[in-house]
């Protein structure tokens, strides 16, 4: 009958149900162990200069090495995010990017922007902005090297709340960038009262670079009136560059340029090599 049908719905529902629920406690418990047993760690994504090709910055990106793989962030962050363990998650990430600052900073005597990526749970939490401020007190770094990248979505949750702990960060000197810039549904208006210092165009806008470029175009132009910094995100191809440089981009990041790798070669690619003839003084 009818009934009995969807009564076997119900069951089938509910069982699918309770199999999500403990695919999500299972994840949660694993992520938290990874986050005690030290299986995380950001690999590092140099940024250019588009004119000068010389490397201005980084973007600090998670991946969790789980028996001997590399596990992307794609995979775990929307877990991490729903389940609430992207808190402390995300709090390491910011711990460890503040470590690497310190040790360039000490090692090369070198000073060279981390940006990490904060996610909206993480953003809306209450504890996000002292803890930042505490963790480049206690690494003793210049918060200029320090940067944030939030989604615009994140921003627009509670755009109130979010300028004011925008204007705490941006106060003390933290750069503050909107990542993946056109994909979220941001407010225009309300834009150019978000304390910011840099817009990320996302890669799907620089992907279609030169044919259609009518919404790069816009991005930096809108930038550009705003007085921003602007990224271009996932750059692969030099004609995508050579478009963004004849469109005043100053800023690439993107597999054309190089992919995420570790820090070990991040250091031998792009800090060493520039601290070289320092030490030979
Ligand atoms: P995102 O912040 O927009 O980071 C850029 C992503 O694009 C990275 O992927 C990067 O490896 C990739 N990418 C860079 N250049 C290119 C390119 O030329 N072509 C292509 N196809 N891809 C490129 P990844 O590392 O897998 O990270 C994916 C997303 O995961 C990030 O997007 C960010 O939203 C999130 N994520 C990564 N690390 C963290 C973290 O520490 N905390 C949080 N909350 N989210 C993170
Ligand atoms: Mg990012
Ligand atoms: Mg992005
Ligand atoms: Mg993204």
């Amino acid at each position: 009958s009818a009934k009995a049908a969807g009564s076997n719905q119900w069951a089938f529902f509910k069982q699918q149900m309770t199999e999500r629920a403990a695919v999500r406690l299972r994840t949660e418990a694993s992520l938290h162990d990874a986050l005690k047993n030290g299986e995380f760690v950001l690999h590092y994504q140099p940024k250019f200069d588009i004119k000068t090709g010389k490397v201005v910055a980084c973007e600090a990106l998670i991946r969790w090495q789980k028996d001997g793989r590399l596990i992307s962030p794609m995979s775990f962050i929307p877990v991490a995010e729903e389940t609430g363990i992207i808190i402390p998650i995300g709090r390491w990430v910011i711990e460890e990017a503040c470590k690497t600052i310190r040790k360039w900073k000490k090692e090369y005597n070198f000073a060279l922007p981390i940006a990490v990526n904060v996610a909206s749970q993480q953003f809306a939490d209450a504890s996000l902005v002292p803890d930042i401020k505490q963790l480049a007190l206690r690494y003793q770094i210049s918060p200029d090297l320090l940067e944030i990248e939030i989604t615009e979505t994140s921003l627009m949750n509670d755009i109130e709340l979010a300028i004011s702990k925008l204007q705490q960060l941006k106060s003390t000197g933290f750069g503050i960038a909107v990542d993946d810039f056109g994909t979220g549904y941001s407010s225009l208006s309300y834009l150019r009262h978000l304390p910011i210092t840099t817009m990320k165009i996302d890669r799907c806008f620089v992907t279609d670079l030169p044919n259609e470029s009518a919404i790069a175009s816009t991005i930096l132009m809108l930038g550009q009136q705003l007085n921003l910094n602007i990224v271009a995100e996932g750059i692969e191809t030099r004609e995508q560059l050579d478009w963004l440089n004849s469109n005043n981009c100053q800023i690439g990041q993107g597999f054309y340029f190089s992919k995420p790798v570790t820090q070990k070669e991040f250091e031998d690619s792009y800090i060493k090599p520039q601290t070289a003839s320092i030490s030979h003084i």
